[in-house]
């Protein structure tokens, strides 16, 4: 029996791209040893692409559609796709063929050499605009400063993931959620595949401006309680400089009848109490911080660990990963 592959696409008003982005499809996919499930997860378009879809998975065997109630964002389509393939990997695909269907077979191939997860690492053609690049860049350099997860910088979201991946990721239940992000916390043996993002043949990119900058916030949030703590630390080090100043000013003005010469006036003791103040409120913030993420940790309930294989599978496993151990197998 040939192994089945799922093939996600999340589609947000994509009719103009759905003919092409099937016929590349299958140019790639017909001629490789495997059995395809491509699964379109419509996320609200408002123009042909749900007619389309449905028209297509009931014409042609192996299309399946998945209808959103509504625009939740790629990040929700997406997601819809992991929790409904069946296959024993699954690719997760641009509708707009940004992400090249040619190299799906490369994304296959190494995961018949032992990856769980193969992911795409994006270079932009030269003809994307500056800011894409430079926000693309900053995005990921601050994301890596301030979160533990090891996230790839350009990781897109062009990857395989194994079945067993895939059934780890439907235990992940939180809500603000970016799925590459998901699927780099959960770990396992991964792999990377080069491409160049073309750029888009047609429409306009489903995401204005607005909704990225959300995304990028809800990514910082969601993955980092740093920018909380930053708060706690700038307090208390507010509060230090201007407990040194006060009693400075104290001792020199108060205690000693001003042997400096300061001649500090009322108004500016007034400003130094209020720097104290402010001080005191953003170390508080901190301390609350410790405490929202110690809520934050338990709301999303992510499982503790995960595993990637038990003993018993270990010694199939042992013969199809040559190159490294598998990491991640419980030793009991
Ligand atoms: N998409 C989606 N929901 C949205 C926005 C986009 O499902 O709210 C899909 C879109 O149809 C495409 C993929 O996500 O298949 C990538 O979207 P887009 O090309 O707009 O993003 P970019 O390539 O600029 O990252
Ligand atoms: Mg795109």
């Amino acid at each position: 029996m040939q192994q089945l592959i799922s093939i996600i696409v999340p589609v947000y008003n994509e009719a103009p791209s759905l003919p092409d982005f099937c016929s590349e499809i299958t140019k790639y996919t017909h001629r490789l040893p495997f059995r395809f499930e491509c699964i379109f997860v419509d996320d609200g378009s408002s123009d042909d692409s749900p007619a389309m879809l449905r028209n297509l998975a009931q014409r042609r065997h192996g299309i399946r559609y998945i209808q959103l109630s509504r625009n939740f964002g790629k990040e929700a389509a997406v997601s819809a796709g992991l929790h409904a393939a069946s296959g024993d990997a699954a690719i997760i695909l641009d509708a707009d063929l940004q992400h090249p269907p040619r190299l799906i077979r490369q994304f296959i191939t190494k995961w018949q050499h032992g990856a769980d997860v193969v992911v795409g690492v994006k270079h932009y053609s030269a003809n994307e605009g500056w800011f894409k690049r430079f926000s693309s860049h900053l995005f990921y350099r601050m994301l890596g400063m301030i979160s533990h997860t090891n996230i790839t910088p350009h990781a897109s979201d062009f990857r395989l993931v194994d079945r067993r991946v895939m059934n780890e990721f439907r235990n992940l239940r939180e809500h603000n959620r970016m799925t590459r992000g998901l699927i780099d916390w959960l770990g396992f043996k991964r792999d990377y595949v080069e491409f160049v993002a073309p750029p888009r043949r047609h429409g306009e990119r489903g995401y204005s401006y607005r909704k990225l900058i959300n995304l990028a916030m809800n990514n910082f949030t969601a993955y980092s309680l740093v920018p909380l703590k930053l708060a706690g630390y700038v307090g208390t080090f507010i509060l230090i400089f201007a407990g040194v100043l006060s009693s400075t000013v104290y001792i020199d003005q108060i205690m000693l009848h001003d042997p400096l010469r300061l001649k500090v006036t009322g108004t500016a003791m007034l400003a130094l109490m209020l720097l104290f103040l402010v001080g005191v409120v953003l170390a508080c913030l901190g301390l609350i911080a410790l405490y929202i993420a110690h809520i934050h940790d338990e709301v999303v309930d992510r499982p503790l660990y995960v595993v990637r294989s038990h003993d018993d599978e270990a010694t199939a496993e042992s013969e199809t990963i040559d190159q490294e151990p598998v990491k991640l197998e419980m030793d009991r």
